[in-house]
């Protein structure tokens, strides 16, 4: 053990952003490992997307704080910004300041975290893992090499690690050999090309999968791009016969409310798409005039549908080889870290406006010293904010300033 503990921030999404202020507050040692090139890799991704909650609850109070020690204010109030602009006006600016930028490493993918001469299946319960670093294994452009920390925080989330399509939730047949065809993000479909080979969007045939926000998103971008070229074909298959979005009685986000409310309308019987309720993804193969899907009915029965791409929006969840060769008790059904998952599993509401963050006892985990934080932590669940990632950071931060004994080690 070092004299300071060294602190490890996987991922500089919105949540290890915040993590990375909180440390550097805090007058600790870190480093922030980045996969991308860019911070916030991911919210870029959907930079397009209007999100559903506000400004207010979209800026922690540590990054508004950190902002304005230099002398920058980012927006306030009840407007909802899209991906893009948080990023502009918040990440980027966060990522920017002088207490952080020095200790981000972009394109930084860590591959596996461990402790330096333990086994997972040695010292249990005995808090004698706590004297050694964590090891971690990151690939770089230039190859791959171990960096050490006493404490690490993942926050890598959950988008690098899309579901499968298949039925079941495992891949179906043909899936791996399918993925030239298959999107897993919500597109841009003003973007005039989908990639530098392919003809963009507009009169394409198109299969959506999925009936979550995502999903909604990219059916009502969909809808534009039909008004405007109304020779593009959409079919949209969604497992349950009888989709409710999501939808929460008295929802208090607006935004969310209407594009579930939009969403219900496009799969009802106006809609302008091929509405198939119902359906699994049961095989993949392509063919010379696009890729065909087999899809299975509620009768039993099997369709087939041939498209130019499948757009794949059923989910996503962390990626759980980082930490493999650590003691983390995932819950079974949800794959977020045990304390945490039963705390949001017994929580009375589905509401996810109305939810905090169990408490900090929650985000332990057996490994002392290894935190899952913000939409990772979630596992399936999908009602995570980042308001709540904001709480869990504040809650993180306050055990390792009681684990810090008073000469600065780790007690
Ligand atoms: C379309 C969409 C709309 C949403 N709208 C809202 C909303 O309105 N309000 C709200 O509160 N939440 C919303 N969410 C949910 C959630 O708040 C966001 O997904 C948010 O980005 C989660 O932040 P995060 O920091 O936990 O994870 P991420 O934003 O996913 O950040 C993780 C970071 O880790 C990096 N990373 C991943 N793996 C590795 C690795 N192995 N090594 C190094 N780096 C890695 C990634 O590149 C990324 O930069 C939305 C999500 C989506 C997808």
């Amino acid at each position: 053990m070092t004299d300071r503990p060294h602190i490890a921030i996987l991922g500089a999404g919105p949540v290890g952003l915040d993590a990375a202020i909180a440390a550097a507050a805090g007058g600790h040692s870190f480093t922030v490992y980045e996969v991308g090139s860019q911070v916030a890799d991911n919210v870029r991704s959907w930079g397009h997307v209007q999100v559903f909650t506000p400004w207010s609850m979209n800026v922690s109070p540590r990054m508004r704080a950190a902002l304005a020690a230099h002398g920058s204010e980012p927006p306030k109030g009840e407007e909802c910004p899209t991906g893009a602009e948080l990023v502009e006006k918040v990440f980027e600016p966060v990522a920017a300041l002088p207490e952080i930028a020095p200790h981000l490493r972009l394109g930084h993918r860590v591959l596996e975290v461990g402790r330096e001469g333990l086994l997972k299946n040695e010292e249990i319960g005995t808090g004698r893992r706590s004297n050694r670093p964590f090891r971690l294994l990151l690939r770089t452009d230039a190859g791959e090499r171990i960096e050490s920390a006493d404490i690490v925080l993942d926050c890598t989330g959950t988008y690098h690690n899309p579901n499968a399509l298949g039925s079941g939730g495992i891949r179906a047949p043909g899936e791996a050999d399918a993925e030239e065809w298959i999107i897993r993000r919500i597109p841009n479909f003003e973007a005039p090309k989908l990639n530098a080979d392919s003809p963009g969007w507009a009169g394409q045939r198109i299969l959506l999968v999925g009936a979550g926000h995502s999903a909604q998103t990219a059916a009502m971008d969909l809808e534009a791009l039909l008004a405007r070229v109304p020779s593009t074909r959409v079919v949209w298959a969604i497992r349950s016969e009888a989709p409710t979005f999501g939808a929460i009685e008295n929802d208090g986000l607006p935004a969310r409310a209407s594009l579930v409310a939009h969403a219900t309308r496009l799969a009802g019987s106006d809609s302008p798409f091929d509405v198939r309720l119902g359906r699994s993804v049961e095989a993949l193969r392509p063919s010379p005039d696009g890729i065909v899907a087999t899809l299975g009915t509620p009768a039993g029965k099997l369709e087939e549908v041939t498209v130019d791409w499948i757009l794949s929006l059923t989910g996503s969840v962390g990626d759980a080889r980082i930490y493999r060769q650590l003691q983390v008790h995932e819950c079974y059904a949800t794959s977020g870290p045990m304390n945490l998952a039963a705390a949001l599993l017994s929580a009375s509401s589905a509401d996810c406006l109305t939810q905090v963050s169990p408490g900090a006892d929650t985000l332990k985990n057996p490994e002392p010293g290894f935190f899952i934080v913000g939409s990772k932590s979630y596992g399936r669940n999908t009602t995570f904010l980042l308001r709540v990632g904001w709480e869990q950071v504040d809650q993180v931060f306050s055990l390792i300033r009681d684990a810090i004994a008073p000469a600065g080690t780790l007690s």
